[in-house]
């Protein structure tokens, strides 16, 4: 008898966000473990969303979105970015980037292709891969800088492969792609006339005044390229499950298909209200940005006065530390273990691999979208317990 369940998803443990989290709820800790801002998004955008609610749309949007956000994310593509989008071809709304993700591998993928992947990935990549009958091949990239290697990226091409998904800026490293790599990736599609699927849900967040540079900006690149972006993580609104997709026509078009059957369509009224978000004026952004950077800041100097070794973060709201600098090897023992005892919860890296068992195990990243008084608290816990 076949078995009852399908094994890309039954041989999987639950995330490990959910693993932590119910451990972290069970000691009462601090929870820097899975990402999510302990602070609602802009107001204006709640109260649009409530207006909206009221006033409606409140049935079926059209399958690609509501026009008011596909008009906005062609807008932002042009503010941004200075890219030419037509709203009415090139864009869809998602419900949320993971939904979003799912579709295009559904879409795009035949049985028997391979996708690349980099890892540490989000975890979402691998699973949605296999359940689309394709393989994924895992480029890892090397620590501490987390930088795309040339010669593994092309070792892991072949004959079967269709496609790479490129996130920037990374979870859960904080990496954010620069140039030689976005000319290596570039290359590689271009002569290889791969796919790339762009997870770009933290473009709003890059630190130190570095700015962000879709790949499907660079020479080659529009007509093979989809970029995805999320509320969630642009406005802080991770609940609402509302992500935007940027691409050619006949790839959004090949995407639509697989999403018609996946979401249909998404949360007409929240449309509406992110629709306006996107159009918020620059100091939204602005703020937003040196916000974060002052939260990477305030933590890194809590996980600093701790005795960790802090990786350097460019972008995201995820900072990883070197556990050796504490003492620790096993990164899943020391989240276990700083749950428990210092009361703050972190995610085991390993568990961002295909294989966590062969993955490197002595890197544990914390989430620093929380506030103020939260990641000072955090870090006078793990001070006091590791001093
Ligand atoms: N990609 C990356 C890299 C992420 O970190 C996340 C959320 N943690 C997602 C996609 C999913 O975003 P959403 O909440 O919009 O589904």
């Amino acid at each position: 008898m076949p078995p009852l369940l399908n094994p890309v998803f039954a041989d999987r443990p639950v995330t490990i966000f959910q693993v932590m989290t119910a451990l972290a709820n069970k000691h009462g800790a601090i929870n820097l473990g899975q990402g999510f801002p302990d602070e609602d998004g802009p107001k204006e955008i709640l109260e649009a969303a409530a207006r909206a609610i009221v006033a409606g749309p409140n049935q079926y949007a059209p399958v690609l979105g509501v026009p008011a956000l596909r008009q906005a994310v062609a807008r932002a593509n042009k503010r941004f970015y200075d890219l030419d989008v037509d709203w009415e071809t090139e864009t869809l709304v998602c419900a949320g980037a993971t939904e979003g993700l799912a579709s295009a591998f559904l879409a795009f993928l035949n049985r028997g292709d391979e996708a690349i992947i980099f890892a540490p990935f989000y975890d979402s990549y691998a699973p949605m891969i296999e359940a689309a009958g394709a393989k994924p091949v895992v480029v890892p990239l090397r620590p501490p800088e987390w930088r795309i290697d040339e010669d593994a990226l092309s070792r892991a091409l072949s004959a079967k492969t269709k496609l790479i998904v490129l996130n920037t800026p990374h979870n859960p490293t904080g990496h954010v792609v620069d140039r030689d790599e976005r000319d290596i990736v570039a290359a590689i599609a271009r002569d290889h006339d791969l796919i790339v699927i762009c997870d770009e849900v933290y473009e709003h967040l890059l630190f130190d005044g570095r700015a962000h540079r879709p790949l499907m900006t660079m020479p080659g690149m529009r007509e093979r390229v989809i970029r995805i972006g999320s509320a969630g993580k642009t406005f802080s609104l991770t609940g609402w499950r509302i992500g935007y997709i940027t691409g050619p026509a006949k790839l959004i078009a090949g995407l639509m298909k697989a999403h018609q059957y996946v979401a249909y369509t998404c949360f007409a009224h929240l449309q509406t209200a992110v629709a306006a978000g996107l159009d918020m004026g620059d100091a939204y952004y602005e703020d937003f940005v040196a916000g974060t950077q002052e939260k990477r800041d305030l933590c890194r100097a809590g996980l600093l006065a701790a005795g960790f070794e802090v990786l350097s973060v460019e972008g995201a709201y995820f900072m990883t530390v070197d556990i050796r600098s504490v003492g620790r090897k096993d990164d899943l023992a020391f989240c276990e273990e700083i749950t428990e005892k210092a009361k703050v919860a972190a995610v085991p890296v390993s568990s961002f691999y295909l294989d966590p068992p062969a993955a490197p195990r002595h890197y544990a990243r914390f989430c620093f979208c929380k506030k103020r008084e939260i990641l000072e608290e955090a870090g006078r816990r793990l001070k006091a317990h590791f001093k």
